[in-house]
């Protein structure tokens, strides 16, 4: 296993003798390295840059005692909570008081056990072990979790964020350019004539379709901030935050030509080929305005569009 990919131990405590001893007891262990600190700023930095799997902590820290730490490092983890799931590394503490306050603090601080030192090395070696162990599924948790959070977030046949997707980003979207005071535009999109496509030729032929249409809308949004969401069906929404009504015209006008140039034979379709039509809404958002609103707006755009002929952007002023 390379070195960085082994688990780390974190061993924090004020005395050179102690950490060197715990940190030779620790090596026994298969695949560990161990960094050690005797500083409580310093430990905070460490675990911050190098993520151990298990720290182990003296209670009678310099500075800041451990337990102050151990707040740290728990307020730390909080922060970096992702998908609605934050790390939680076991901390172990150290003391050479055996005082059942200290230990009801420690625990309530996010410590997870307590020793009393002088520890044998068995028993640091068996606790550490339960430790790690209880990591190595802690982590599994948080990487399953988060693989389940984006297999939620899209959708099964294209590929591209799904409808729930969408919704989430647009009400960040929204506050984001609330308090930006920049605009926000939305391009929903319809493909024309699709139910005499499926009619024609079949429904798998549907689905391959969409998934093509899907890669070419995407494909035309080049700024890292636009996104593209299939709606539901065979409609698909864009957000453009930041963009005004005549760059998300523009960027609506570039989609319609991407999916026009994936030259999809339909015999009923507009000069023989699969096309789409567009909506186009832009709005400043404020307090009184609603998201939904614009997406009525751009809605309206799109039976517009259909209305004058299909293959076509209509943009909506609000
Ligand atoms: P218009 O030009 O007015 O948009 O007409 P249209 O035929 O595209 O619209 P309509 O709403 O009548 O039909 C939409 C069709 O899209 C009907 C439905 O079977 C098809 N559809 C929706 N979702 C899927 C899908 O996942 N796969 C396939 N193959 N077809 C789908
Ligand atoms: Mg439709
Ligand atoms: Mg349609």
């Amino acid at each position: 296993m390379p070195d960085q990919n082994k688990p780390h131990i974190l061993v924090v405590d004020p005395s050179a003798s102690n950490r060197a001893l715990i940190c030779d007891c620790l090596r026994q262990l298969p695949e560990v390295r161990t960094i050690a600190t005797g500083d409580s700023e310093q430990a905070l930095h460490l675990f911050q840059e190098r993520r151990p799997s298990l720290v182990l902590l003296d209670t009678t820290l310099h500075g800041t005692d451990g337990i102050a730490l151990t707040r740290k490092i728990r307020a730390w983890e909080q922060s970096r909570t992702e998908a609605g799931i934050s790390p939680w590394t076991p901390i172990l503490f150290l003391s050479s008081i055996s005082d059942e306050n200290i230990l009801t603090e420690g625990i309530q601080a996010g410590g997870d056990d307590f020793l009393c030192k002088p520890v044998s090395e068995v028993v640091l070696l068996a606790k550490a072990q339960a430790m790690l162990r209880i990591s190595t599924r802690q982590q599994e948790i948080c990487e399953v979790h988060r693989q389940l959070k984006e297999i939620a977030s899209l959708d099964s046949l294209t590929g591209i964020p799904n409808r729930r997707h969408f919704e989430d980003t647009l009400s960040i979207e929204w506050k984001r350019c609330l308090r930006n005071a920049i605009p926000l535009s939305i391009v929903i999109s319809d493909v024309d004539f699709f139910k005499q496509f499926n009619d024609i030729y079949g429904h798998q032929a549907g689905d391959v379709c969409l998934k093509a249409v899907a890669g070419s809308l995407s494909e035309s949004l080049f700024r890292v901030e636009d996104s593209v969401a299939r709606y539901g069906g065979e409609e698909f929404v864009a957000i453009l935050p930041g963009t005004d009504a005549s760059g998300a015209y523009a960027v609506a006008e570039r989609m319609r030509q991407s999916a026009r140039d994936l030259s999809i034979p339909h015999e009923r379709g507009i000069d023989g080929r699969i096309s789409c039509s567009f909506g186009v809404a832009s709005t400043r958002p404020t307090t009184e305005k609603f998201p939904q609103q614009l997406l009525q707006t751009a809605d309206l755009g799109l039976y517009a569009a259909k209305s004058a002929g299909r293959n076509r952007v209509a943009l909506n002023q609000e």
